[in-house]
């Protein structure tokens, strides 16, 4: 089935429910973008989640549903519908995680547009960003995938040993995160 199929089907299939890229790969700031990914020293949790990112494999429920056959795509907190956007950045129970992170970390332009973060991060376009000054070591994508990484771990905590996600939570240990990062970093 996926041997027959043509490159744009391919492209088609592992890109559904992701931003079409619409600018070449090899723009510069691109590779400064996939650079970070390759030489960072983050955990290798997050690293499997960005590789779930970028393949569309993040068992979203709009993911999952065809295959393990669920009754609904709905997100419980919201009701909305479950896409990997909508899991990580979108869903509005944990906007304010990310607006407050933003806040500490990045440098302020205008209200928090997730739709656009969303696709900003998925496709790897995190030129726009600016890291507020600070003693911390980090990349604008080292930054993004510590809150990323806290929210991914807070909806576990909640599907598994039902915890209730506090936003509070999320970016406080998005920080230890980005700290400890920032020490790896420097050494
Ligand atoms: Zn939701």
């Amino acid at each position: 089935m996926v041997l027959s199929m043509t490159n744009s089907q391919l492209r088609t299939m592992y890109m559904r429910d992701h931003p079409p890229i619409i600018r070449p790969a090899l723009e510069v700031h691109r590779l400064t973008s996939v650079s970070s990914f390759l030489h960072t020293r983050m955990h290798s949790s997050a690293r499997n989640l960005w590789f779930r990112l970028l393949h569309n494999k993040v068992p979203s429920k709009v993911n999952l549903r065809p295959i393990l056959r669920l009754p609904d795509e709905m997100c419980v907190f919201c009701g909305g519908r479950e896409t990997t956007a909508h899991m990580l950045f979108t869903c509005p129970s944990h906007a304010d995680a990310w607006t407050n992170y933003f806040a500490l970390v990045f440098v302020p332009s205008g209200p928090l547009n997730m739709d656009q973060v969303s696709q900003d991060i998925m496709s790897l376009n995190l030129q726009e960003y600016r890291l507020l000054d600070s003693e911390l070591k980090v990349s604008v994508f080292e930054a993004v995938t510590c809150l990323l990484t806290s929210v991914w771990r807070a909806k576990w905590q909640h599907h598994f040993d039902a915890v209730a996600p506090d936003n509070q939570s999320i970016v406080d240990r998005a920080m230890v995160n980005l700290r400890h990062l920032s020490a790896l970093n420097i050494l």
